[in-house]
């Protein structure tokens, strides 16, 4: 086991000397803020049905109440969390380079709450809705949480995220591969590393020669191409981190 001191040092260097970083960011960073990860949410979250009729245009088409309350509750869940320390600190980052973009797989809207500013969510945003059939970004409140109300075009409206088996956002993902094309660091924090494409963003980076810091306190599928890896939970690890920077 590597001295704690000498890796936080490491990745504080890696950062310090960086102009242009990315951080991205999955479900682990909201975690001490009370939300349950991908792999905590079975025993929460998932458990009653299949993620296939909640999460996918087919399960919405087939049963829209059911999504539209699914996601009611949890966004009810969600604005009740609050950020975390770990999310203040990615906010306070944005100040120290000339170059900075949060990319975040999650939708709960923690990183902007905290603060930061040049936010690519991937993966949507629970709080914003779209039309079902033509994409209309709509805005609903008060709304009621027991059925989907209908656009102006007659479409059902659905929460903005990105369900199985949908593309990404197209100007998110641009974005994405732009900062990660030109960064010299890239701090991956809290997530697995297991859904596509942003388990590919560190090698992206890397390929173009940025160095990877990941913070998470298990072993990733990342962790080996990573130049420094804090086994820490973020809360902890991202304010060591930018005190050091
Ligand atoms: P994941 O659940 O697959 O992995 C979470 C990772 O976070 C794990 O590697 C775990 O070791 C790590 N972790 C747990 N607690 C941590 C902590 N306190 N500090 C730092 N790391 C911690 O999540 P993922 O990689 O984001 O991918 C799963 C998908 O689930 C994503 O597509 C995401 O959109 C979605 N999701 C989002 C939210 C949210 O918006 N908060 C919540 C659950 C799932």
């Amino acid at each position: 086991m590597p001295d704690p001191k000498i890796v936080l040092d490491r990745a504080t260097e890696i950062l310090g000397r960086a102009t242009s970083v990315v951080v991205s960011t999955g479900a682990g960073i909201s975690q001490e803020s009370g939300i349950p990860t991908f792999r905590d949410a079975p025993s929460a979250l998932w458990a009653k049905y299949d993620p296939g009729e909640l999460a996918t245009r087919e399960g919405f088409a087939k049963n829209p109440s059911l999504v539209w309350r699914w996601y009611a509750e949890r966004r009810v869940m969600i604005s009740r969390a609050e950020p975390n320390a770990g999310h203040r600190a990615i906010a306070d980052f944005e100040a120290l380079f000339d170059d900075f973009v949060v990319i975040t797989q999650n939708i709960d809207d923690l990183h902007r709450r905290a603060g930061t500013k040049r936010l690519v969510e991937i993966h949507g945003n629970i709080f914003r809705y779209k039309c079902f059939e033509m994409n209309h970004a709509v805005e609903i409140s008060p709304h009621d949480n027991r059925s989907p109300p209908r656009c102006h075009c007659g479409s059902l409206i659905r929460p903005d995220v990105v369900w199985f088996g949908e593309m990404l956002p197209e100007t998110g993902i641009e974005e994405a591969y732009e900062a990660l094309d030109h960064c010299d660091a890239i701090l991956v924090v809290g997530t697995s590393g297991t859904v596509h494409p942003a388990a590919g963003f560190s090698s992206v980076a890397k390929e173009h020669g940025a160095s990877i810091v990941e913070v998470n306190p298990e072993e990733t599928p990342l962790s080996p191409m990573c130049e420094v890896s804090l086994r820490d939970a973020a809360a902890t690890a991202v304010p060591m981190l930018l005190a050091g920077c």
